[in-house]
């Protein structure tokens, strides 16, 4: 068989299981072999009737003594039968499986597996699986016996048969893509042997084996994937040179506040980079309000004095507003000029600011997805900044520093990402790490509550609100839905304000006109409202100090990382803040996720938590971040092999044309069949 073939080709498989495997997401002989399992059972050893141990799985061969014969309670049907092997005998029942009537039968032997009991003196063993033992290779007994996730009406025996015979039917189709100097350089096992011990593993090591070579396959093969489309900047290839570093202290002075420690390392850190004559290529992690901006700044100022235009894009309107306000009042101090350029500006505006930028005299520019269009040409940009760079896609990074002659590059993001994740998305950048917040912050204050609490958490608001504090609250849509009851923003946003008549409420959401989201965001701001009611707009970057609380409806529908984001909306001042989740969910691993917020501020701690609680199947972020599902590699627990295999990826990259090599072939057909969405997002 071909791995393209479809399943239908595969013995034992007509439309009835070939639809049965589609709905587990397998169409073709190569799905098959892809398609691993969760979790094995050792049935290696096997037991003798006499030493079947109680109320647990035993492995046993016996010869039946008897025909089955099925009995009926009600509608329960019976099927019973005794079976013996040389130490005893015992009795076998099953529920509900009349064909096993005709399925086994009287003095043949069979390896059974299945839990043993003795009740009333009885001694039986309850729904055993069952195999016989006249075929010579043994596939769900006296062996480590693969587990696969299932779909009703599909057994783990007839998957284990139609997967055993897809492998040992399609041997000579698996070339191996990994060139044999990687596999010998790490040790790698071949990978016909990978797929069937995956599947059946001969032995512990065998499986080990298999395991080690397929999450380095697969975390290799998808890091020469992503390399192919991201921008990689060769870290030796060289860069606009800052040479007067001495305007860094003006910097400082400008924003009113000493940096912290963690702050002025990472600025250290840019100010080296961009002095050294190579291209600087950073990201800045610092979880939310740890003052990354202030950081951006400082770097921007420095590329400016030296003669450089410097870019700031940010994923919102709001926020690119935002720091557009922060930029200009304090460059305005220091004469330099600031410009905005976001898609809502009237092409007039937007001409006038496009010309500006080309003949240099706008210095800053800062502004939304707008600054990466064709029609922007810079006269000189010495650094690219993006911020919030998890909603950029990787495209849109490549593009903006395209649009200088090799400008310096800073990223900066927060930190909620697995480290593990970090690597695969950021393997090509340096990383510097903001890990303290500005002095005086409080920790902010977490509660879960569910809906029976609304009334007191409304009384709670309104008493920040008279100590002259801000609100926030934040519901997960927009449109009136009928198929659930989950609080939208519109008809919500209604009852808040009756609720709230002697104050302000300001409703905002993703679909209105931006000047309409400006002039709500710009009226909180100000301080003008007090309350915003909004969707997940604010949850980047927003940053509005005398905010305190935070109200948060269907906390069950947001990811924890989310959560944090919003929550870092909060907390921005000296003053106690609160942020109180709402939900009526009863799922246990919901309920432990949204405790896990109360238990801790640290983003770092809430994503390595999410990961583990989602499991493995669900990595944190892979999804949102549209990487593929990882078949096989568990981002929590597969660092190791994570580095080894992004070693040999970055080293293949560095050769030239590694991938037109004869011992390149298959790699390179593979990678073909490798599709990454373009929306992936780093
Ligand atoms: P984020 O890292 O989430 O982007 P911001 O840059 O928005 O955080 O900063 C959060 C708040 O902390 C802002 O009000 C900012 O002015 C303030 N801030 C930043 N650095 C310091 C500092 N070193 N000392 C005092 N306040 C600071
Ligand atoms: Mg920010």
């Amino acid at each position: 068989m071909e791995l393209k073939d479809t399943v239908g080709k595969i013995k034992n498989v007509g439309t009835q299981r070939a639809k049965l495997l589609n709905n587990l997401g397998i169409y073709t002989v190569e799905d098959i072999i892809e398609y691993f399992p969760r979790d094995y059972e050792d049935r290696r050893s096997l037991r003798e009737i006499s030493d079947l141990m109680e109320n647990t799985e035993n492995t046993f061969s016996a010869t039946v003594e008897k025909a089955v014969e099925n009995v009926y309670i009600g509608k329960m049907c019976i099927s019973r039968t005794r079976v013996y092997d040389d130490s005893g005998s015992v009795n076998v029942i099953w529920y509900n499986q009349k064909y096993i009537k005709n399925a086994i039968k009287k003095d043949c032997q069979y390896m059974f597996t299945g839990k043993f009991q003795v009740k009333n003196g009885r001694r039986e063993v309850i729904s055993p699986e069952f195999e016989i033992l006249d075929k010579e290779e043994l596939l769900n007994s006296g062996r480590i016996i693969p587990v696969y996730p299932l779909t009703k009406g599909l057994s783990q025996k007839v998957l284990r048969s139609i997967i055993k015979y897809t492998i040992d039917n399609t041997k000579n189709a698996l070339d191996d893509f990994l060139p044999k100097s990687i596999r010998m350089k790490y040790k790698l096992c071949e990978r016909n042997f990978a797929v069937s011990n995956i599947h059946f593993p001969e032995s512990d090591d065998a499986f080990f084996e298999a395991r080690k070579r397929l999450v380095f396959e697969e975390l290799f093969m998808l890091q020469t994937a992503l390399f192919k489309i991201k921008s990689y900047c060769d870290k030796s290839s060289s860069g606009i040179k800052i040479y007067k570093k001495r305007y860094l202290s003006d910097a400082k002075k400008l924003l009113g506040f000493e940096l912290t420690d963690a702050q002025k390392k990472v600025v250290d850190e840019i100010m080296s980079d961009m002095s050294s004559g190579k291209i600087m290529n950073r990201l800045v992690q610092g979880d939310v309000g740890s003052g990354k901006t202030a950081v951006a700044l400082c770097g921007a100022y420095v590329a400016i004095k030296n003669g450089f235009q410097s870019v700031l894009m940010a994923p919102t309107e709001v926020l690119a507003k935002q720091h557009y306000d922060y930029f200009s009042a304090l460059f305005g101090k220091a004469g330099i000029s600031v410009g905005f350029l976001s898609g809502s500006l009237k092409k007039k505006e937007k001409d006038a600011i496009y010309e500006n930028i080309e003949n240099g005299n706008m210095q800053m520019i800062i502004g939304t997805h707008a600054v990466i269009q064709k029609d922007v040409y810079f006269k000189n940009v010495g650094l690219v900044i993006t911020d919030e760079q998890h909603r950029f896609g990787v495209n849109q990074r490549k593009v903006l520093s395209e649009k200088g002659e090799n400008p310096h590059v800073l990223v900066m993001t927060a930190t909620p990402i697995p480290r593990t994740l970090a690597l695969i998305l950021y393997g090509d950048l340096d990383i510097s790490i903001i890990d303290t917040l500005p002095p005086g912050r409080q920790k902010t204050e977490t509660l879960v509550v569910n809906t029976s609490y609304r009334k007191r958490i409304y009384t709670f608001i309104e008493k920040e609100i008279l100590k002259g504090h801000q609100a926030y609250i934040v519901c997960p849509v927009i449109e009136e839905n009928e198929e659930n009851d989950m609080a939208s923003v519109e008809s919500y946003g209604e009852d808040i304000k009756k609720e709230f008549a002697k104050y302000n409420v300001g409703i905002l959401h993703g679909k209105m006109k931006n000047d309409e989201k400006e002039a709500i965001m710009s009226d909180f701001a100000e301080g003008k409202t007090n309350i915003l009611v909004s969707t997940t707009v604010i949850e980047v970057g927003v940053n509005v100090p005398n905010a305190t609380i935070m109200l948060i409806e269907n906390a069950e529908r947001f990811g924890l990382s989310q959560l944090h984001q919003l929550r870092g909306r909060v907390g921005r001042s000296k003053e106690q803040s609160y942020c109180i989740l709402v939900s009526d969910s009863k799922n246990q691993i919901t309920k432990q996720r949204l405790m896990t917020m109360k238990r801790t501020n640290d983003g770092f701690e809430i994503s390595e938590t999410d990961l583990k609680l989602r499991g493995p199947g669900d990595f944190f972020g892979t999804k949102q971040h549209g990487i593929p599902p990882l078949k096989i590699a568990n981002l929590y627990t597969d660092m190791e092999m994570l580095k080894l295999s992004q070693e040999a990826a970055t080293e293949k990259k560095r050769k030239k044309d590694a991938l037109d090599r004869e011992e390149n072939k298959f790699l390179k057909e593979r990678l073909e069949n490798i599709l990454l969405p373009k929306t992936i997002s780093i």
